[in-house]
C-alpha cells in the first residue's frame, strides 16, 4: 500500500521509485525494500528533493554506489537519495580535480592518468563513488582520501550548502565530520601533483592485480568488514582462529580473504549481522581485540549483540 506522501512524491520526482528492493543498490546484493530511492538528475533536482524530504518531515539516508553497506532486511523508511552517474561531472585544471559526487573512483582515476597527475593510485580500485569515500576517508595500500583532498561542496542537515575544506572536513581512519554531521557531499576537490603517464599507470595496475590476487573480488561483499585494530590486521586474526570459510546461512567469512564476508547465495542481512557478531565475540575471546564494523548497517533495526563504537570510558 502507498502512503499519502508516496504519491505526493512520485508526482513531483517522477524518477523516485516507490519500495525499491535495495538489494539492486548494493553490491552485498542484500536489503529490504526503501519506502522510496531517487536518483536526482543534477544538483539542483537533490536541493529540492532535500528539502522536500524536510517539508514533510520524510528521513533521508544518502547512498552512493552502496560498496560499502549493509541494509536492513525489514529495509529502509523514508526516501533513499542515490548519487549515481547523473552526479559525476569531473573537471580538471591545473594539479586539482573537481568531481561531483557520483563520480566512481576509477573514472576519476583515469580522470588522473588522463592529466598525467599522480597521488590518485590508491582509489582506482575501490569500487565506489568519491562522495562515499570522503564520507569513509576510504583508504588502500599506501593512500587515503585525507591526503588529497582539499575542499568539499555539502549539503547540511538544515539544507544549507556550505563548502568545507580540510580542517572543517576533519578526515580520520574510516571517518569524517560529513558522516558525524550527516551532511550530504555534493562535490569534492583533490589536488594531486604532475607525474609520468607510464608510471602512474604501471601503479595502477600494479595494486589492481594485488587487490585481484588477495580479495574475493567476484563474489558479493562490503570489502573489508571490520576496521583495522592498532598494529595488527584483522584479517589476520580471523585467520588465525580458523575461521575462514565459516558460514551462517548465505553469509560466509571469505575463504580467500578472511577480513571480507561474502555472500554465497541469498544471503538475508541478519546473516551477515549474526556472522559479524560470532566473529567479534570469537577474536575478543581469543585476542582480546575488539573488531568494530566498518561496513555501514542502514536501515530498520536487527536483532544483535554486534558492538559498534569503542565504548569510551
Ligand atoms: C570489493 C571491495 C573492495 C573495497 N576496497 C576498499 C578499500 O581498499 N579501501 C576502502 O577504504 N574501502 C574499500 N571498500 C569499501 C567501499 O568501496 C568504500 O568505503 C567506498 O568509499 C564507499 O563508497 P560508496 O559510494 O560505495 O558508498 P556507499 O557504500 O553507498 O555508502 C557508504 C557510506 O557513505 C555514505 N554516503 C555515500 N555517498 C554519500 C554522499 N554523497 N554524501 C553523504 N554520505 C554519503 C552512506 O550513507 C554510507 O554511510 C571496498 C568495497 C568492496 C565491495
Amino acid at each position: 500500500m502507498r502512503e499519502k506522501w508516496q504519491e505526493e512524491l512520485v508526482k513531483v520526482f517522477s524518477s523516485a521509485k516507490l519500495n525499491a528492493a535495495m538489494k539492486k543498490y548494493t553490491y552485498f546484493k542484500i536489503g529490504g525494500l526503501a519506502d522510496a530511492l531517487v536518483e536526482p538528475n543534477d544538483i539542483d533536482e537533490l536541493v529540492n528533493l532535500y528539502n522536500w524530504c524536510i517539508n514533510f518531515n520524510i528521513p533521508v539516508t544518502t547512498i552512493g554506489n552502496g560498496t560499502n553497506l549493509l541494509v536492513s532486511d525489514k529495509g529502509i523508511r523514508g526516501v533513499v537519495i542515490r548519487l549515481n552517474d547523473n552526479l559525476a561531472k569531473v573537471e580538471t585544471s591545473n594539479n586539482r580535480i573537481v568531481a561531483q559526487a557520483g563520480a566512481l573512483l576509477s573514472i576519476v582515476a583515469k580522470e588522473a592518468l588522463k592529466h598525467k597527475l599522480q597521488g590518485f593510485e590508491f582509489a582506482a580500485g575501490i569500487p565506489g563513488s568519491i562522495g562515499g569515500a570522503v564520507f569513509m576517508n576510504a583508504g588502500a595500500y599506501d593512500g587515503e582520501m585525507k591526503h588529497v583532498v582539499k575542499r568539499v561542496k555539502v549539503m547540511t542537515k538544515d539544507g544549507k550548502i556550505e563548502e568545507w575544506d580540510e580542517a572543517r572536513l576533519a578526515l580520520d581512519y574510516r571517518s569524517s565530520a560529513v558522516a558525524k554531521e550527516e551532511a550530504i557531499i555534493l562535490e569534492v576537490e583533490i589536488e594531486l601533483f604532475p607525474g609520468k603517464h607510464d608510471e602512474i599507470l604501471e601503479k595502477m595496475n600494479l595494486l589492481n592485480r594485488w587487490r585481484r590476487e588477495r580479495q574475493p573480488l567476484d563474489m558479493p561483499s562490503a570489502g573489508s568488514t571490520f576496521k583495522r585494530p592498532p598494529d595488527i590486521a584483522g584479517s589476520f586474526l580471523i585467520d588465525k582462529i580458523g575461521l575462514k570459510g565459516f558460514t551462517i546461512g548465505g553469509a560466509q567469512v571469505s575463504k580467500k580473504h578472511a577480513g571480507f564476508i561474502v555472500n554465497i547465495g541469498n544471503a538475508s542481512a541478519q546473516d551477515v549481522l549474526d556472522l559479524m557478531t560470532y566473529v567479534q565475540k570469537k577474536v575478543y575471546e581469543a585476542e582480546n581485540i575488539l573488531l568494530l564494523p566498518e561496513v555501514r548497517v542502514l536501515g530498520e533495526a536487527m536483532e544483535t549483540d554486534l558492538i559498534q563504537n569503542a565504548i569510551k570510558t
